[in-house]
């Protein structure tokens, strides 16, 4: 998240996916969802598999591509609470197997300088959670694109997500959800602050 610092207050910022340099290859994915078929002792040619490989290229392009969208900030006329979405559902792919985990995420801020539309906190929930990506990683970028558009005083994300990974096979635990959180400025260091982030995402004060 480089930007952010050299952007002048009042412009928009046009939130785009991760410059992770990913990039999809539609023929290839359907190349590599036939070779799966076969791999897997599968006939994808003729029958009720032919149209199998394009349904998962589709599929993997959808979950693995988030919307655009324009994060629009607005000056902080003097609100000093916390703002907190909760319980914004997402689900993203694990990069280990490449299985669906999913969720809730509880995003919030302390507000500085600026806000940001409460229905934004969703896209970016979503701009971050399709990708290939683990649940530590996908906590720490949602708080990093919060620290780094809005500079506030405090930022708290916690996500609940179940793993497929973990519900469907290995341990299979089904229903066995993995939290994660990301505490920074006065929601991390402030007692009262954090307090209550917690309390509004329904954890208790030692959840994190
Ligand atoms: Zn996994």
């Amino acid at each position: 998240m480089a930007h952010g610092h050299h952007r002048a207050a009042g412009t928009l910022a046009l939130a785009e996916p991760e410059a992770s340099g990913r990039r999809i290859d539609h023929a290839a994915l359907r190349a590599a969802a036939r070779d799966l078929l076969l791999a897997l002792g599968a006939d994808p040619d003729g029958g009720d598999l032919e149209d199998t490989p394009r349904r998962v290229a589709d599929a993997y392009a959808e979950l693995l591509t988030p919307q655009p969208f324009r994060a629009t900030t607005f000056p902080n006329e003097g609100y000093d609470e916390l703002i907190v979405a909760r319980s914004i559902p997402f689900h993203s792919l694990c990069r280990h197997h490449l299985l669906p985990f999913h969720g809730v995420a509880h995003v919030g801020y302390l507000p500085g300088a600026r806000i940001v539309g409460l229905s934004k906190l969703g896209r970016v929930v979503e701009l971050f959670a399709r990708d290939l990506q683990v649940q530590e990683r996908l906590t720490t970028q949602i708080a990093g694109w919060l620290l780094d558009e809005l500079e506030p005083r405090g930022v708290g994300v916690v996500l609940e997500a179940e793993h497929l990974c973990m519900s469907l096979r290995g341990i299979q635990k089904p229903g066995a959800t993995t939290v994660t959180s990301a505490l920074h400025g006065l929601v991390r260091d402030d007692a009262r602050t954090r307090q209550e982030f917690l309390a509004l995402t329904g954890r208790s004060c030692h959840a994190a």
